[in-house]
């Protein structure tokens, strides 16, 4: 059985004192059954850069992973307001979010960059979560499947010996931070279809260990039914990880 990964990527919010508080609010909630949570799940944060040295101390002793919302593929250079996969290590950051939408959009990432990024995470042990997605035009044309499967191939060129490491988020960009999550039937139906490609690509057994996350608008409500699907390994959290309450209850997600 796959283990569960809940994740939560704090976006640009917080300051170093908040998040710590957050962390306590998380910790004091979580801890008393972490030996419990530990059988089936993982847990991470993502803060924002800046906030990690803050966050690695508030987790010390803990067993909520450490992530990143981003990072450059090269270790070190000329990359003014860049960070690199070393830089995050040292502060015991395991995880790294890459080609989030927001990164996509807003920022202009593109696949190549994205894949070049996967590369440099996995030379340096860090496990990359791959973020794929489409837009609501790309839904409503009936192109979902090829939009996604095709950032997939593409953001996961060259992974070769260390595809375990992989984590795959599926997120659509119109269920991102708009409180309209996709269904668990829509869901699954992309979920299924990355694992058959991660077979093509990795071979039965690295694409059954994989996860492939779920994120767009997760909720203490609708997680249960999300994590329900058999394809649909724990999700990744934006708005409702900023609060210690509504991340624990997803967390603490079960079976429907
Ligand atoms: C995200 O940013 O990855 C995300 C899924 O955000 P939200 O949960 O707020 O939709």
């Amino acid at each position: 059985m796959r283990k569960w990964l809940i994740a939560g990527n704090w976006k640009m919010n917080l300051t170093a004192n908040s998040a710590r508080a957050l962390i306590a609010d998380l910790r004091k909630d979580l801890d008393r059954d972490a030996a419990v949570l530990a059988r089936d799940r993982d847990i991470m944060i993502a803060p924002p850069a800046v906030i990690i040295p803050a966050a690695a101390q508030a987790l010390a002793g803990s067993s909520i992973a450490l992530g990143a919302q981003n990072m450059h593929f090269e270790d070190k250079g000329a990359f003014t307001g860049e960070i690199s996969a070393p830089m995050l290590s040292q502060f015991g950051v395991s995880h790294v979010i890459l080609g989030h939408s927001e990164r996509r959009h807003i920022f202009g990432e593109g696949d190549d960059l994205i894949n070049r990024k996967v590369l440099s995470a996995l030379k340096n042990r860090l496990s990359p979560i791959l973020c794929v997605g489409e837009t609501e035009q790309e839904r409503d044309r009936g192109n979902t499947l090829s939009v996604v499967l095709g950032q997939l191939e593409r953001g996961l060129a060259a992974v070769n010996d260390q595809s375990e490491r992989v984590t795959v988020a599926y997120e659509p960009v119109w269920a991102i931070g708009t409180g309209r999550n996709a269904t668990p039937e829509q869901a699954q139906e992309v979920h299924g279809a990355i694992r058959e490609a991660l077979r093509d690509l990795f071979g039965h057994q690295a694409a059954d260990t994989l996860r492939i996350l779920y994120g767009g608008s997760v909720t203490p409500e609708n997680v249960d039914s999300l994590v329900s699907k058999p394809d649909i390994d724990g999700a990744l959290v934006g708005g409702a990880s900023l609060k210690a309450e509504s991340f624990a209850r997803i967390v603490r997600a079960r079976r429907a």
